[in-house]
Order: structure tokens, then C-alpha cells, then sequence
């Protein structure tokens, strides 16, 4: 129905595990939003594995899909989603896509995570940089960089506060209304800081830190994020709010009961998965336990 927010979500698909669409889709149905999704590759888990094992959706195919789409007439969205690619070729199929949706519905809300990479390394080829830079986050609505990619794709460093709103101020002019930077390393060894930015209101939030590096963290940030933006009308302090909090419950349970199982070294990455389901109590009504502050 007219009322019911759509969103076309291209992201990864694993067999096994929460990252990509396995990450994102639930919590958006959850939150009542229809979700179309197309599955960017079919790995039996995410990477973080000893062995990866699947195939990846071909750009002819991945235009076939939107052909079935188009020529239903199913292809009409209010929310466009993108997270990890790992190819200029299939960034520039998603500018196409983008721009054929928009045609559709001119008040598409596009939100991009520009996926590159984490602590000072691409986890992705170098060369897809320039098409984020230049062509698709200039078209996204809203971004959810962590702080090497938002310094990437400014080209600038982040040491403080101070740099983090420059980077901010930077990326706003390349387009995006909405910036919001997921993670940055500006805490101490307790915390990290995201800040999310729009229309010259700037909010901090500090993230309790957990000795544990999760996967699919990311992608469920954005969908969340966009999932509030949109529930609470485009109020930016509690869309931070519930997205974090959301987040918080679940990397703790998600830690707390791998520790059971593994209580002392690295927890190995079958036990680090997401405990996305168990917490969809949170996901629906998500308990404020960490405020944000205005910048
Ligand atoms: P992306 O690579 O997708 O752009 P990212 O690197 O910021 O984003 P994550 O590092 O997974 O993605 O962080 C996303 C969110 O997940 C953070 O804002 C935080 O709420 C939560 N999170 C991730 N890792 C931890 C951790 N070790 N302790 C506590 N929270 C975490
Ligand atoms: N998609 C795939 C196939 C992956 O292997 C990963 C990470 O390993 C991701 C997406 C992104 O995960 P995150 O949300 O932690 O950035
Ligand atoms: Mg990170
Ligand atoms: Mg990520």
C-alpha cells in the first residue's frame, strides 16, 4: 500500500551468518518497511572466515532483475540501500539503477554506505575510490562512512573533534544533505564517537567499546539508520539514539554469549554472528540507554 515504505536493499547474501541483506533486511521488516532485496554475491559466509566458497551476481544479471522489475511495474521505491561492492563496473550499474528509480519516484531517499574499508586499510580495489568520490556518494542522500572512508573519500585526515566536522563539512558539499560518520577512533580505549550531521545540526554519541571486532555491524547501522530517519520524520538525535542503542544490544548479547562458549583470547568468527533475531524486541522498541549530544 501507498502508506508502507519500500526499499530496494543491494547488499551481499550469505548462507550462513548476518552481514549484507542477512543483516539488513530483518531489522527493516521489523520496523515495517517492505524490503525488495538483490544478493550482490552468494557466499556460504562472510569473508571473515577461513574459506570462502559462493559466486557473485554478474552485472548482465544484476540488470536482468531490474528489467523483471521495471516490466511488472514493481519498481516504484522510497528507499534506495546500497552497502559492499567490490567492483567500479557494479558501482556504475548502481548510479544506473539509482538514476532509473529516481525517474520513477523523484523523492527517492538514497542512503549509500561507502564501503571501503576499516583502521587504515581497502578491504576493496583502490580504483572504486574515484567512482564513490565523484559519482555516488555526490548522489546519495544520506552516507554512513566510518572515519577511514569518510578521510578517503575527502582526502583528509582526522585527528580530532575539530577535523571530524571539517570532514563532515567537506562531504556535504559534495552532495549529501545527510552525513553521518558510523565509527571513529576520536574515544579512547572505552569508546568510540559517531556523529551524524544535517541541515548545520551536528549530534555526538559515544559508543561503550567491546573487545570483540564484529562483521555486519556496518550494514546493520545503515539499515537501522535509515529505518528511524525515515519512522521518526528526519529527527536526527533519535534516529542516532535508537540506531545505537539497537546496536549496543546487540553486539552485548552477541559478546556475552560467545564468551560463554570461549571465555578468554579472540572469539572465532562462527561465534562473533550478529544476534540479530533474538533481539527483535529491541530492534521494534529500542530502549535509549546512551543520549546523544549536540555539537
Ligand atoms: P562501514 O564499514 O559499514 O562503513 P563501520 O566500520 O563503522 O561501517 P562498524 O565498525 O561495524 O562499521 O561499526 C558500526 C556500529 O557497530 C558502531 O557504530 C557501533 O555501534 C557498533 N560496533 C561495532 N563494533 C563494536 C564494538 N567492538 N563495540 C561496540 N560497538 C561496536
Ligand atoms: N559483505 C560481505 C560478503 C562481507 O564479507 C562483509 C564483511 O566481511 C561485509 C559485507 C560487511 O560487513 P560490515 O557490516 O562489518 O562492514
Ligand atoms: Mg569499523
Ligand atoms: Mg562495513
Amino acid at each position: 500500500s501507498s502508506d508502507t515504505p519500500r526499499v530496494l536493499s543491494i547488499q551481499s547474501h550469505v548462507v550462513h551468518g548476518y552481514v549484507g541483506n542477512k543483516s539488513a533486511v530483518f531489522p527493516l521488516q521489523v520496523l515495517g518497511f517492505e524490503v525488495d532485496s538483490i544478493n550482490t554475491v552468494q557466499f556460504s559466509t562472510h569473508t571473515g572466515y577461513k574459506h570462502i566458497k559462493g559466486t557473485s551476481l554478474k552485472n548482465e544479471e544484476l540488470d536482468e532483475l531490474i528489467d523483471g522489475l521495471t516490466m511488472n511495474d514493481v519498481d516504484y521505491y522510497t528507499h534506495f540501500l546500497t552497502g559492499y561492492s567490490r567492483s567500479p563496473d557494479s558501482l556504475k550499474k548502481i548510479v544506473e539503477i539509482l538514476k532509473k528509480l529516481k525517474e520513477k519516484n523523484p523523492n527517492l531517499n538514497y542512503v549509500c554506505d561507502p564501503v571501503m574499508g576499516d583502521n587504515g586499510r581497502m578491504y576493496v580495489p583502490e580504483d572504486i575510490l574515484p567512482v564513490y568520490r565523484d559519482v555516488v556518494v555526490p548522489l546519495a542522500d544520506v552516507i554512513t562512512p566510518n572515519q577511514f572512508e569518510a578521510e578517503l573519500i575527502t582526502g583528509l585526515k582526522m585527528n580530532n573533534l575539530e577535523d571530524a566536522l571539517k570532514i563532515i563539512e567537506a562531504l556535504h558539499k559534495k552532495g549529501p544533505k545527510t552525513v553521518v560518520l558510523s565509527s571513529t577512533e576520536l574515544g579512547d580505549e572505552t569508546y568510540m564517537i559517531a556523529i551524524a550531521s544535517t541541515g548545520g545540526v551536528q549530534y555526538q554519541i559515544n559508543i561503550p567499546k567491546l573487545d570483540a571486532a564484529f562483521t555486519g555491524t556496518g550494514d546493520l547501522f545503515a539499515s537501522l539508520f535509515l529505518a528511524w530517519w525515515h519512522k521518526t520524520n528526519n529527527d536526527l538525535k533519535l534516529t542516532l539514539e535508537n540506531t545505537i542503542s539497537t546496536l549496543q544490544i546487540i553486539v552485548k548479547d552477541t559478546y556475552e554469549k560467545a564468551r560463554v562458549h570461549q571465555p578468554t583470547g579472540k572469539i572465532s568468527p562462527k561465534l562473533r554472528e550478529l544476534r540479530i533475531i533474538q533481539n527483535k524486541n529491541f530492534i521494534e522498541n529500542p530502549k535509549v540507554t546512551i543520549v546523544a549530544t549536540k555539537l
